[in-house]
């Protein structure tokens, strides 16, 4: 029996989707793709270059040139992968309050959606993979054998992100936490181009309450599920 072959996990930020697809990937052997990471990236590119986020046709041209790349991890300082822009290691360069306060403009623009959708779909086709972001299961790898959609509440997914901030001793509040991720949701969920939403025939898992490891194994079970069935269908081919 192969387990699925690509297996699609999408939700809103702080859901622990991230972490869900990263022990998936390992207990698998497979690749992770976090397309969050990609989003982030093209993000502080055009920071950095002091590009206007408003300025939608440099942003999105700038999307289509930058080049980005996720690999496994070569620094033990608890990543979960290397990502390289232009071939700069900017893994913890995306994680900054100023990033996650202009990754969502950046990634409602068509321009750079199709640029990133493109490079997505390359990776996910060669299977093996876990890609989780918020379009996975509905519009990048509307295929996947397995689409998983981890939802959690506002106020829990606020928190976990809080003390994440916290433990990396940034001074921020659990208000100024909640209130920029009511704003991200709100601008992921409404915008026109691929919002957050979960594929019809995803799995929807509620985080809220639960351990990782129980996050894991009920998700652990699905995969099982679905290669079982993809094992029976295969034996009536016969
Ligand atoms: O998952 P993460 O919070 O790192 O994603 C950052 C942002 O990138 C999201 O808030 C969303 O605006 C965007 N994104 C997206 N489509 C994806 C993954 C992320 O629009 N597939």
């Amino acid at each position: 029996m192969s387990p699925a072959s690509i297996i699609a996990i999408d939700g809103p930020a702080a859901s622990g989707k991230s972490t869900l697809a990263q022990r998936l990937a390992q207990r698998l052997g497979y690749l992770l793709v976090d397309t969050g990471a990609m989003y982030r990236a093209v993000t502080l590119a055009v920071l950095r270059r002091g590009i206007p986020v408003e300025d939608e046709a440099a942003v999105s041209e700038l999307a289509q040139r930058v080049q980005i790349d996720l690999r496994p991890p070569t620094v033990a300082d608890g990543r979960s992968y290397d990502v390289l822009l232009d071939g700069e290691d900017v893994t913890w360069a995306i994680r900054t309050p100023e990033v996650d306060a202009n990754v969502s403009q950046v990634s409602a623009y068509p321009g750079v959606r199709e640029a990133m959708t493109v490079r997505q779909r390359e990776i996910g086709k060669r299977g093996q993979v876990v890609m989780v972001g918020r379009d996975i299961g509905t519009v990048v790898l509307p295929e996947a054998e397995l689409k998983i959609y981890l939802d959690a509440s506002v106020e829990e997914r606020a928190r976990r992100r809080y003390e994440e901030r916290r433990e990396r001793g940034e001074e921020v509040t659990y208000e100024a936490v909640l209130q920029a991720m009511r704003e991200r949701d709100r601008f992921d969920s409404t915008r026109q181009h691929a919002p957050l939403l979960a594929a019809e025939d995803a799995v929807v898992l509620d985080s809220t309450g639960l351990s990782v490891e129980e996050v894991v194994e009920r998700a652990m079970a699905l995969v099982v599920r679905e290669e079982r069935r993809a094992a029976h269908s295969h034996e009536g081919d016969d």
